[in-house]
């Protein structure tokens, strides 16, 4: 069983449609694959419509989380879409995304890109604005190599010239939203440090004290260090431990199934759910 448990489509910032993202999920051999949009279901009733037979799909978000003035995601599986609670926090923060994008287009004007909401708005489509969006616009713009290259100081990182915050949940109260909502949270990425600021150990501990499930260990932005380290401190707090690509198609090199969960980590994932059921492929459309 091959299990990739962090995936983003068009909904979000990936570059897949999720229609794209289950066909090329089952080419990459996968058996198991989950679509994780940033703060956003939208993409699940096309991926469901177009799953192939032999795939499993594990509905998600990856939701917009900040403690500590640090921001952080976390993975959400399985929860009801339809939660009213977990539904308006989504919406709250995905539709701040919008004068959020605005706010940096405007700094980078600032700062002598001509660069556009028109443009940006075209980028992502439907789809949850971030700044890999932004970031593609640069591209485009010939003012960085590589979407990668936008996330410095001088452009979009955290905190950088052009950067500009959006609503991100309290992920205590985010985990508490995941759970009454039938799902099971995992903290993505959390040694991400080419991302900014990490997490303190002592946090996580605090979230896993509050009900989160598990964390992301095998994931490209951590080196084998922080998930010897990681590892460890699942082992201390008793959390369950992931691994996933975080694809984003062309957005990022990174290949679908690159990352890959332990089969009894994905079926202790799918007995603490209650909020939906993965879905096997039937064909697909
Ligand atoms: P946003 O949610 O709009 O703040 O954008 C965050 C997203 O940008 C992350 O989910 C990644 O997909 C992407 N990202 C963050 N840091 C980097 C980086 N250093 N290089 C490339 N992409 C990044
Ligand atoms: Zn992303
Ligand atoms: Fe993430
Ligand atoms: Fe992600």
């Amino acid at each position: 069983m091959r299990i990739d448990m962090h995936c983003h489509s068009t909904a979000s910032d990936g570059t897949d449609t999720p229609a794209e993202l289950v066909r090329n999920a089952a080419a990459a051999g996968l058996d198991v694959v989950a679509l994780t949009d940033h703060d956003t279901t939208r993409g699940h009733a096309e991926a469901v419509a177009a799953l192939p037979q032999g795939l499993t799909l594990v509905t998600g978000a990856e939701l917009s989380c900040r403690i500590d003035g640090i921001s952080m995601h976390l993975l959400a599986y399985l929860f009801d879409p339809e939660e009213p609670a977990l539904l308006a926090e989504r919406e709250l923060v995905r539709d701040d995304r919008v004068p959020r994008a605005q706010g940096m287009i405007a700094k980078l004007n600032g700062l002598g890109v001509p660069v556009t909401w028109e443009q940006v708005k075209r980028i992502a489509g439907d789809g949850s604005v971030g700044r890999p969006h932004v970031a593609s616009a640069l591209v485009d713009l010939g003012v960085v190599p590589t979407v990668s290259d936008a996330f410095t100081e001088e452009w979009l990182a955290d905190g950088g010239r052009a950067f500009v915050e959006k609503h991100e949940t309290d992920p205590f109260a985010a985990i508490r939203l995941v759970k009454a909502a039938g799902g099971v949270t995992v903290f993505a990425h959390p040694a991400a440090a080419k991302r900014g600021r990490t997490v303190p150990e002592s946090a996580i501990a605090e979230m896993a004290a509050a009900g989160l499930d598990g964390i992301e260990v095998d994931h490209m932005d951590h080196d084998a260090d922080a998930r010897t380290r990681l590892r460890g401190l699942a082992k201390d707090l008793g959390l369950l431990v992931t691994g996933s690509s975080d694809y984003h198609g062309s957005r990022k090199t990174v290949a679908l199934g690159e990352y890959t969960t332990d089969p009894e980590v994905y079926g202790e994932i799918t007995r603490r759910a209650t909020g939906a059921f993965p879905v096997p492929g039937t064909g697909g459309a």
